[in-house]
């Protein structure tokens, strides 16, 4: 892949979260960038990019959990397909995250993990992550 652009491919679950910390460092290193900014990307519409807790796995389960009571399979939804309530975690969520390259390392929090987040699989999915 040309330029500072690297992908990544992934097997999800039918939902949860899948930590790519390791890959998102190792684009970044790779891409020889000491200090910029790293943006990972989900080019897809019921899945999303999220920063959270990585010591604890029970946050990750409560956030799935949580965004069900939010967002419920509801019978007022109209698209076709029936994944409704997985394109409005997907938003939610959002598509992208950035984050600080400092010195060649991702500028992270001591308890912090970025994550790809299934909505709607299980599916091959794909991520980017761009290095400026
Ligand atoms: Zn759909």
């Amino acid at each position: 892949m040309a330029g500072r652009l690297y992908e990544f491919s992934l097997r999800t679950e039918r939902q949860g979260f899948t930590d790519i910390t390791a890959q998102v460092a190792e684009a970044a290193h790779k891409s020889g960038v000491s200090d910029g900014l790293c943006t990972v990307f989900c080019p897809h519409t019921t899945a999303a990019i999220t920063i959270n807790e990585n010591a604890d796995p029970d946050v990750i389960g409560d956030m799935l959990y949580g965004l069900d009571t939010a967002f419920p399979d509801r019978s007022e939804f109209r698209h076709a397909e029936g994944n409704s309530a997985a394109h409005l975690k997907s938003s939610t969520v959002g598509a992208s995250e950035t984050v600080i390259l400092s010195g060649g390392q991702l500028v992270l929090g001591t308890w912090q993990g970025i994550y790809f987040c299934e909505f709607d699989g299980p599916r091959t999915r794909r991520f980017f992550v761009s290095i400026c």
